[in-house]
């Protein structure tokens, strides 16, 4: 995983950037928990589940068919008004559904573990991708405050925290219309 604020503030961006219908707050909280979801599965290593299983961290919660079905979970919790098969219906359901799926995009960014099940229960394989600028942070929060955990922060800030600031300062100014304000200044 990167780390689970990072998880979260992705999925803050994509709120900010997308800005679907409805209440602010209750957007911004249910997609930073779908982005944060698919890392339940650190809890079956208690219960004995090998990292490489099905159920192993980065196996079937990071899969791109649990996304979905947290997003039509999400939809129908959060969304309940939305006529079930609509056009805004599967459109809450694709957004919630890419909040939660950002998550294994970031974990195949990430320089350690296994790589992630996109494709479980179907394909097993683990994927990275070929570009991968984040450290993997430990499991444990007494390692974050190491200079592993420091690595981690620094690359997340460089490569996530600032480019996703700037996108969703750029969102905001253009949804003020600010940007086309500057360009004519006499309207
Ligand atoms: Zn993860």
């Amino acid at each position: 995983m990167a780390s689970a604020f990072t998880h979260a503030f992705v999925a803050a961006v994509a709120v900010a950037v997308v800005r679907p219908s409805g209440s602010a707050c209750r957007l911004y909280g249910v997609a930073a928990l779908c982005a944060v979801l698919p890392d339940v599965d650190v809890l079956g290593f208690a219960a004995g589940i090998q990292y490489g299983d099905l159920l192993g961290h980065r196996g079937l919660t990071h899969s791109l068919l649990f996304a979905v079905l947290v997003g039509v979970v999400a939809t129908l919790l959060v969304c309940p008004g939305l006529s079930r098969g609509s056009a805004r219906w599967w459109a809450a359901v694709m957004f919630f559904s890419c909040a939660t799926a950002s998550h294994g995009v970031l974990d195949a960014m990430t320089d350690g573990g296994l790589g992630v099940a996109f494709f479980s229960p179907l394909d097993p394989t683990r994927y990275f991708f070929p570009w991968r600028p984040l450290r993997v942070p430990p499991i444990g929060i007494e390692l974050f405050f190491s200079q592993w955990g420091l690595q981690v922060i620094a690359g997340e800030l460089a490569w996530i925290w600032l480019p996703g600031l700037a996108i969703g300062a750029g969102a905001y100014l253009v949804r003020r219309g600010i940007v086309r304000s500057l360009r004519s200044p006499s309207e």
